[in-house]
């Protein structure tokens, strides 16, 4: 065995077997791939096979595209058939909400260029008899979807990664990591068999490795604890059961019958394909129970759980009903197994938070789907620093170590398995483990009607919906379409328009950067120009690619101390980042303190024409009629005020662009500045404002939102943002980010749009040329946000459009609901183009 390598993959399954052969295609030579058992000895050899592309997700959906892709390759390449077989996947609806779902799927499909069609009732019964339809109100069908097998596919690519000079080594075990500066020292241990158990044995081996990536499907528990790290990959019990032949098919199939497609009935919870005549029926059942929190037992190799077929009862009476012929057929065959998830559903795949060159592949729940994809995506970041697309989505630190735990990740693991099949409107919330992460005003938005979202665990009102709203509310006001909270969105969006708003920004992530290295680091590590003192900047740290890493507020406190504000949903993303950074460069600017401070102080963001008269209430100021006006508090300035008793470092900015103050405060004071605002602000008018309408008002502003317009697939002056690029300056990123030039523009567009919908920011944008079904269609970009504009009484939306479609004045068509709508690319900040709203004197 090598002792010395540039990748050591840990774990043989679908998963580690792809990443080793894909690193070893993108140019390393010098990978192994170790496996504790047999290769595909994990979830890998129990799993049912399919590949469905249906995703929500752009990044998925990319990784599950190359997978299908790359999977017909494979046989040429290696000689070995991995059982591809591309029967296509029907997807039924039963309701018009679930067919409202597969058209805002279409749209994530049709901008990753994933082939679909719709079929109705009608047109399936005639295809597949043996179906029945009269139930259904349609279906979105994938031509190129299939089921492959798994163990042989496994196989494939691990062929195919010998060929390229991996090497792989059974038996061995990972038992520990040490990171020696520029390498990992990984000690394996030889397994061996005892009693029929896989046991460590005496013999043990050092591997020092550049890189290490960590695959290890239902061990991941076991790995992060040697890594000392969390996380939330646990697996959650999964079944599919087996039939004897089905006459009905077997004579159909005679009869000269095609295959069916997988069919999902995504309304029933399962999916079902043929098999040898008969048929498999996966449920996605409630109550599934997570297992292994706290590792596997050395007993539990290649085995399954027992059967529980109460537990699926209900789904298998629901294949009975839409199969009828199914009916009469026993059962052949069960597998239960153990199948990882991540509170989320996505996997957990990028470097590891807190270390060095260790990449985790972990939590993958469709990881025969995602291998492929995944492999090559992962080695793109690895060897080549980035990926082709934004892997921000699938980062392992979208979930922050300071507050994660064992007992939260297994029950939000078992809820995204009973989540699988239901209705994905996409302004779901997600009800298991919460309330969990709350600032100290939490119980008295409650109280006024707030409707929470979540964002790393926070708390976060979306809106403020009836005081006497039932606990159902927010659920039943879901929808594809304007659901039921739009109405009280418009109101508060309005409120901020027209009067005052006071919003909750408490989940902001906050690093204070400071020390004698920090104003050079903070020059290099940002793009824009660093603020004086007492004032601030809207800036960007780039990655090496030159594309959007993470957005910043950062207010100057000091010569060398900065306050760096940035999203809330990212506050590990952002601070390992940061950290990273800090630390390799305080040799050359000196040292550089970095903490997080995003726990330690709330915010409010009031906002609207009135923001002053309400404030001018509570200020304690030797002048309380001044403090506020032009002069001595100055838009994009900074500095301590006091609201009655509670010190505030206000900074003068609003993100839904009217004059206002975000209020930073000490957060156990937070209730009293809350009580202080809304007695203060009662004769104002002052309203109460969620995440929802802010959304909709920063996009009147043209402002960019970080996981939507910005990202690691565009560049700031993609993103069209050369006001907070200084090119005079030398910053990390900037001669990649120049080389790049501009592949696709961010824009702006006002929509005019259906009746009853706003677009959500998935939506394929074309040229007013495409026809009515798009296929012949010129397709130019996609949105990235969308909503309703109060100021313009249309749905407005962002997006990236080719830089010859950038023009103001353009005129585009948006699909949605399977329908193309015309839009026109409108100037950057359509609404008060001049920011004379958010200069006012007073
Ligand atoms: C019943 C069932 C049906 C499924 N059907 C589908 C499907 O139709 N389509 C789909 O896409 N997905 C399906 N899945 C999910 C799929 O099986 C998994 O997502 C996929 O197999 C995960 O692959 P992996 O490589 O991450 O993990 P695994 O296959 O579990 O591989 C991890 C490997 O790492 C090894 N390992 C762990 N720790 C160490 C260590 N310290 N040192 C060395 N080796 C180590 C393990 O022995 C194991 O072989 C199904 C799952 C189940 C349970």
């Amino acid at each position: 065995m090598k002792t010395q390598v540039k990748a050591l993959v840990v774990g043989g399954g679908a998963i580690g077997t792809s990443i080793a052969y894909h690193l070893a295609r993108a140019g390393w030579s010098d990978v192994m791939l170790i496996e504790r058992d047999e290769l595909t000895s994990g979830s890998t050899w129990h799993a049912a096979g399919l590949l469905p592309l249906f995703n929500m997700s752009y990044a998925t959906t990319h990784i599950h595209q190359y997978s299908v892709e790359f999977y017909k390759t494979l046989e040429e390449e290696t000689g070995l058939n991995p059982g591809f077989f591309i029967v296509g996947n029907l997807r039924m609806a039963q309701t018009q909400a679930r067919m409202d779902e597969y058209m805002l799927y279409a749209a994530t499909a049709e901008t990753c260029g994933v082939p679909y069609e719709w079929m109705s009732p009608d047109a399936i019964k005639e295809r597949w008899p043996l179906v029945r339809t009269e139930d259904l109100q349609g279906a979105i069908y994938h031509p190129t979807d299939g089921y492959i097998n798994p163990a042989d596919l496994t196989m494939a690519m691990a062929k195919g990664a010998r060929q390229r000079g991996v090497s792989i080594e059974r038996k061995w075990q990972a038992d520990g990591f040490e990171w020696k500066g520029d390498h990992w020292d990984v000690t394996l241990t030889k397994m061996i068999e005892r009693g029929g158990n896989l046991v460590p044995g005496e013999e043990q081996v050092v591997v020092s490795a550049e890189h290490v990536v960590t695959a290890s499907g239902n061990h991941a528990q076991r790995t992060a604890r040697m890594l000392g790290i969390k996380m939330p990959a646990i697996p959650v019990e999964h079944q599919f059961i087996v039939t004897e032949p089905d006459p009905a098919l077997v004579a159909y199939r005679k009869a000269g019958g095609a295959e069916h497609p997988v069919l999902r009935d995504a309304d029933a919870k399962w999916y079902v394909r043929e098999e040898r005549g008969g048929w498999i029926l996966g449920p996605y059942e409630r109550n599934a129970p997570a297992r292994f929190e706290y590792g596997v037992p050395d007993s539990f190799r290649a085995d399954l759980f027992p059967l529980d077929l109460e537990r699926i009862e209900e789904e298998y009476m629901s294949m009975i009903h839409r199969i009828p012929s199914s009916e009469e057929v026993g059962l052949k065959d069960d597998f239960n197994g153990p199948i990882c998830y991540t509170p989320d559903g996505n996997p957990l795949v990028g470097p590891a938070p807190g270390l060095r060159n260790m990449w985790l592949a972990e939590g993958f729940s469709f990881g025969i789907t995602a291998a492929g994809g995944t492999g090559h995506y992962l080695a793109q970041l690895m060897v080549g620093g980035e990926a082709e697309i934004d892997m921000a989505s699938l980062d392992p630190k979208r979930f922050s170590q300071s507050w994660m735990t064992t007992e939260f990740a297994a029950r939000k693991n078992e809820e995204a398995y009973d989540h699988v099949y239901i209705l994905h409107h996409p302004d779901e919330e997600r009800p298991a483990a919460r309330p969990l992460r709350t600032a100290p005003a939490y119980d008295r938005q409650k109280a006024l009607g707030a409707q929470f979202g979540w964002v790393n665990g926070w708390e976060r009102p979306n809106y403020y919906g009836p005081l006497d709203a039932p606990e159902s509310f927010d659920h039943d006001a879901r929808s594809f379409r304007r659901g039921g909270w739009w109405q009280y969105a418009v109101e508060e969006a309005k409120a901020i328009r027209e009067g005052v708003g006071l919003i909750d920004a408490t989940a902001f992530t906050k690093h204070v950067v400071k020390g004698p290295g920090a104003t050079a680091f903070l020059d290099w590590f940002t793009c824009n120009k660093l603020p004086r003192v007492g004032r601030i900047n809207l800036t960007y740290a780039l990655t090496d690619h030159g594309t959007t890493r993470t957005e910043y507020t950062i207010v100057r406190i000091k010569e060398h101390e900065y306050y760096c504000v940035s999203s809330g949903g990212w506050t590990e993303y952002d601070g390992d980042y940061l950290r990273k950074a800090a630390a390799d460069k305080a040799g050359e600017f000196g040292y550089i303190e970095i903490q997080d401070v995003t726990t330690q102080w709330g915010v409010f963001a009031i906002a609207g024409p009135k923001t002053r008269d309400v404030l001018k209430e509570v200020i304690r100021d030797a002048d309380p009629d001044t403090a506020l006006s032009n002069k001595r508090f100055p838009w994009l300035s900074a500095r301590p005020i006091e609201l009655g008793m509670c010190p505030v470092n206000a900074i003068r900015v609003a993100y839904t662009g009217e004059l206002g103050w975000e209020l930073h405060h000490p957060i156990e004071m937070q209730t009293y500045l809350w009580d202080l605002l809304l007695a203060a602000g009662e004769k104002h008018g002052l309203k109460l404002v969620g995440a929802r309408a802010q959304n909709w008002l920063r996009q009147e502003k043209s402002y960019r939102a970080f996981g939507n317009e910005l990202g690691r697939d565009a560049t700031p002056l993609e993103a069209d943002l050369p006001r907070f690029v200084d090119l005079d300056k030398e910053f990390h990123g900037k001669a990649a980010m120049e080389a790049t030039g501009i592949r696709s523009k961010c824009v702006t567009l006002l929509i005019d749009g259906p009746e009853d919908a706003d677009p959500w920011g998935r939506e394929a944008l074309y040229l007013p040329d495409a026809p009515l079904r798009g296929d012949g269609g010129t397709r130019v970009g996609r949105l990235t946000s969308g909503g309703y504009s109060v100021a313009f009484g249309k749905s407005i939306g962002m997006g990236y459009v080719k830089p010859d479609q950038a023009k103001v004045g353009q005129k585009l068509m948006v699909r949605m609901q399977d329908k193309l709508w015309p839009a026109e690319v409108v100037e950057d900040s359509p609404y008060d183009p001049t920011n004379a709203n958010i200069r006012v004197d007073g």
